[in-house]
């Protein structure tokens, strides 16, 4: 439903496989695990890093995605390294 949702956006969708990720546990900016109890929102690390869980994670997913395409644009990355496990987007030139 997810990939569904992205192609009729014009995007794409990649999965990421989260119990190796971690993105609740694991600090964006230094890579640091730390078991958390789900009642804890915001995330403090020594390395200083202070947000909430949330944008954590999603800060986290968002440099494994740009990892995974090797830095570029997403929408160049998607014309030249389009991953073999998605779709074609017939939406992108
Ligand atoms: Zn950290």
């Amino acid at each position: 439903m997810l990939r569904y949702k992205a192609q009729e956006a014009g995007g794409w969708a990649m999965e990421a496989d989260s119990r190796k990720l971690k993105p609740s546990q694991r600090c964006q900016l230094c890579g640091r695990l730390e078991k958390k109890p789900l009642s804890q929102r915001w995330h403090d690390c020594p390395c200083g890093a202070s947000c909430s869980g949330d944008e954590n994670a999603a800060k986290l997913l968002l440099s494994w995605v740009m990892k995974q395409i090797g830095g570029r644009e997403p929408a160049k990355a998607w014309r030249e390294v389009r991953p073999a496990s998605l779709p074609s987007n017939p939406a992108l030139p």
